[in-house]
Formats: C-alpha cells, sequence, structure tokens
C-alpha cells in the first residue's frame, strides 16, 4: 500500500549528512531530499525493514502540525524512513541541555499542550501511541513539540493488550500493570507533565523496577510539586484519576481549554 501509494522517494535527490542519535534498529542521520532539510533514519536487517514498512503506512494517514511528519521511503540499505527535521532533538534533551531558568513556564505550558494536541489528533484517528514517552517527542527549529516513533502504534480495536507485550513500567497506568488493558497512553501524559515540570528528571528516581511496580500498585505517586507552575499541576493530577474511565482520551480538548483559559489569567 504504502509503496502504490506515492510514499516512495527517489534515491538520487537525497543527501545523506551526518549522525544525530542512534535508535534501537539503526542510525538517524540528517541530510537534505530535494532541498528541503530532513531526518533520515536507516533500518538495516530485511527482516525489520519489513515490519517497519508495514507500520510506518500507520503515518500515511497522518498530518498534525504536532505529529513527526513522514515524507516517505527509500528501499536502499535496507529502509530508509525520511521525516521531517526536527533540529532541536528530543524533548529530554532539549529540556536537559537548557537551564532551569532557560525554559520560561510559558514555553513549557507551550510544548506540554503542543503534545497534548499532537495526541488528541492520534485519539481522533483511533490510534493508540503506546509508546510515547520524552526521547519520543521532538522539537523543531521553532520549538514546537511534536509527537514521533509511531513503530509500536495501533488501531484502538481491542481493549485488552496481548500478554508478551512489552510495557514501560514507569509511565503505565496502575490498571494496565494488572489487566493489561490498553488505556495507558493518558496516564503516560501526566507523567510526561511531571517530568517537563521537573524538567525531565526520570520519574521514580530513587527506585528499582520492582519497587515502582510496587508504588504503582499502591497508589503511592511521584509528587514532587517543587517549582511547578500551578496549571501544569493541576493538569498532571487530572491525568492520574483513579478511575481509568475518568483518564478518558475524549477529556483531552477540554483540560486543555481549561488550561488555556486558566494560562491567559495566571501567567
Ligand atoms: P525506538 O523507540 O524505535 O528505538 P528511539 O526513540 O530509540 O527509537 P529513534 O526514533 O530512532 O530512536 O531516534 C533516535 C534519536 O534520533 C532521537 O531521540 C532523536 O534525538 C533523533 N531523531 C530521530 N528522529 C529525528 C528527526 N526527525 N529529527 C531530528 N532528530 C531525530
Amino acid at each position: 500500500k504504502l509503496l502504490k501509494s506515492g510514499w516512495l522517494l527517489d534515491l538520487s535527490k537525497l543527501t545523506l549528512g551526518a549522525a544525530i542519535g542512534e535508535g534501537e534498529f539503526g542510525a538517524v542521520f540528517e541530510g537534505e531530499y530535494g532541498g528541503q532539510r530532513v531526518a533520515i533514519k536507516n533500518i538495516k536487517s530485511d527482516v525489520t525493514a519489513q515490519d517497519f514498512l508495514e507500520e510506518t503506512s500507520v503515518m500515511t494517514n497522518l498530518r498534525h502540525k504536532n505529529l513527526v511528519q513522514l515524507l516517505g521511503v527509500i528501499l536502499h540499505n535496507g529502509l530508509y524512513i525520511i521525516t521531517e527535521l526536527m533540529t532541536k532533538g528530543n524533548l529530554v534533551n532539549f529540556l536537559r541541555s537548557r537551564g532551569r531558568l532557560a525554559v520560561s513556564a510559558t514555553q513549557l505550558l507551550r510544548l506540554a499542550l503542543d503534545v497534548c494536541e499532537g495526541m488528541e489528533h492520534l485519539e481522533s484517528k483511533k490510534l493508540l501511541h503506546r509508546d510515547l514517552a520524552g526521547r519520543n517527542i521532538l522539537v523543531s527549529e521553532d520549538s514546537v513539540a511534536k509527537v514521533s516513533d509511531f513503530g509500536l502504534a495501533v488501531a484502538k480495536v481491542s481493549s485488552t493488550t496481548p500478554d508478551n507485550l512489552k510495557l514501560p513500567v514507569k509511565w503505565t497506568a496502575p490498571e494496565a500493570l494488572k489487566t493489561r488493558s490498553l488505556r495507558y497512553d493518558v496516564n503516560v501524559m501526566r507523567i510526561l507533565l511531571v517530568q517537563v515540570k521537573i524538567k525531565v528528571q526520570q520519574p521514580y528516581n530513587a527506585f528499582d523496577s520492582r519497587e515502582v511496580k510496587q508504588i504503582i500498585e499502591e497508589r503511592r505517586r511521584n509528587d514532587a510539586r517543587s517549582n511547578c507552575p500551578e496549571i501544569i499541576y493541576t493538569q498532571a493530577r487530572c491525568y492520574r484519576r483513579q478511575n481509568a474511565e475518568q483518564r478518558n482520551p475524549n477529556r483531552w480538548m477540554q483540560d486543555r481549554l481549561e488550561t488555556e483559559k486558566a494560562q491567559n489569567i495566571s501567567l
């Protein structure tokens, strides 16, 4: 489908530049395609390249200012996945490399809202991302945050996950650890806001995975509130409702509007 529908790009128009990152399945380079600056992800093994080709087709339905845009693929040296270049790198590095005072509360909120809007668009397409994390949020030249890495994204067809699915424990909703329900993008969103708020320390920094699981199951929380703009705190708190239904992604729009209202008043 991907290959038939105009997503196959022309190798001769591609210039490969320096390596800018390393993912699980290969290096990421910057470069140019037909004069536009792009990022190139090279998937080397034939088997995974085939998988990625299928997974990438999820991205062909997506076009949104807060989702990293797929430009196309090239079948060369395995698979090249070409996307728009996000020159300021991933959100974790972006925030870590800047001092506490360099990113204002308004900017932080803007970044968080960018992610909300991207996720909201995914939700509207009935897609679950399932791998939302700071390292998968990239920042553009003009400091817009966009969600990337749709490798694990799935259509929201079933309410349970397969037993063998790897879960990012620290980011996972309490009930998902037990019932393996798929409703955890929103909880991840909450943790992400907490990360943004404390300038990207790993959540539950001082604990190992076993302890973290226990803390989440017992519903003791990572509740450092210091230096957090009130609105971000309130928004994050909203995502940790005990009842999964109340964490319904459809609330995002409403929450966002409320947040923006609050922003006008208090920032
Ligand atoms: P996976 O979860 O599939 O292992 P990953 O998140 O570990 O992936 P990649 O998505 O391959 O890794 O990206 C690795 C790094 O390369 C990112 O964290 C980011 O710093 C950089 N990168 C990836 N895509 C882009 C892009 N479009 N523009 C700029 N930098 C990018």
